[in-house]
């Protein structure tokens, strides 16, 4: 056994996450196809690298400081669940406001952490008094010694990720990387990882965006074309122009729709062995269709960015009746489900 690596606290542990080959739902694509599964830092997603950056900024800035409260909108959860994770060892208050379509696991993960969750309307436009961005902005200007965190502007997001994922990402490849492919919330990710991917090399970098949200149309046209529809997929596509993304590290996008993202998560977990929640499986559903397009040759290396896990999503995804509900599934022969009858 080689040297024990020892963690002074939980925060040690968020980042360097494997890359894994897929090896089953990639058949017919000839690409060195690889995701990099983010559900393996300790609070379960992607936005532990931000939440960690966001608040050590802070603190170093002083804008953070001992017995204050953080604030935060948090669209899927898991920014709150790095937050909350991250206070909970550093021992601030935390108070999120998060859409009403989110899974009860997501809200009732917060409340484990000791955070406080506002729950609001997801059909009413951002700039309405109840939105989940707006709550928390009022919230964080009518709280004494409120840090608002403000990840769809905090540029600590991108950074994080052009600090983190990107160095990792251009490690593991050994700086082979062809194309990467994420999805875009609000755009941290993918912007990050683009810039340091771009500086590095030539990596092409493509996002990928549930029908319904803006950012297609915004990329393709530089201008909003039409407001937002509702749609299912937990964590990406936007109502709105963010200021942490930024597409000129932005070289393509692909559309995917609920259908293709739900089955593809689906498929992830009963031919990968890897359990994973709807942008993930919109990012590899999106990716694959794209690499399909494009015909791309055996040597190519490609990265697909996986946010967070699918335990979060089992009375969704994982719920065939939930599944037959919104169409995503025909048959009724999924329920692999014995009782022992004694
Ligand atoms: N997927 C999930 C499940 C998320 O929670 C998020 C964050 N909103 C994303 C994808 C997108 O990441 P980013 O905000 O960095 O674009």
């Amino acid at each position: 056994m080689g040297k024990m690596k020892k963690s002074h606290n939980i925060i040690d542990s968020i980042g360097n996450t494997p890359l894994i080959r897929l090896q089953n739902v990639t058949k017919g694509i000839k690409a060195r196809v690889f995701v990099k599964p983010e559900y393996l830092n300790p609070g379960g997603s992607v936005k532990d690298r931000m939440a960690l950056q966001i608040i050590n900024d802070a603190e170093e800035k002083g804008s953070l400081k001992k017995g204050m409260t953080i604030i935060e909108s948090t669209g899927s959860g898991n920014t709150g669940i790095g937050l909350a994770m991250i206070a909970a060892v550093k021992g601030y208050k935390t108070i999120f406001t998060m859409p009403d379509k989110n899974s009860l696991e997501k809200i009732n993960i917060l409340k484990a952490y000791g955070a406080e969750v506002i729950v609001c309307p997801t059909n009413v436009p951002p700039d309405d008094p109840k939105s989940y961005y707006k709550v928390a902005e009022r919230l964080a200007r009518e709280i004494p010694g409120a840090f608002f965190t403000g990840q769809y502007h905090n540029p600590s997001n991108p950074k994080a990720h052009y600090l983190s994922t990107g160095p990792e990402i251009w490690k593991q490849t050994k700086g082979k990387i062809d194309y990467f492919f994420a999805g875009m919330g609000t755009g941290g990710t993918i912007s990050g990882t683009g810039k340091f991917l771009k500086e590095k090399g030539s990596t092409t970098v493509v996002g990928v965006d549930p029908h319904g949200s803006i950012y297609t149309d915004y990329f393709r046209e530089k201008k909003i074309i039409d407001a937002a529809k509702t749609y299912l997929i937990e964590g990406i596509g936007e109502d709105f122009i963010p200021q942490t993304i930024d597409f000129s590290f932005i070289d393509d996008v692909v559309q995917v729709s609920d259908k293709e993202a739900y089955l593809m998560a689906r498929r992830l977990g009963r031919e990968e062995g890897i359990l994973v929640g709807s942008s993930s499986g919109a990012a590899v559903a999106g990716a694959l269709k794209y690499l399909h397009l494009k015909k791309v040759t055996r040597d190519i290396i490609v990265v697909i960015l996986l946010p967070d896990s699918g335990r979060s999503y089992l009375s969704k995804i994982f719920n065939d009746e939930w599944m037959q509900q919104q169409g995503f599934l025909v048959s009724d022969n999924y329920d692999k489900t014995s009782v022992l009858q004694v």
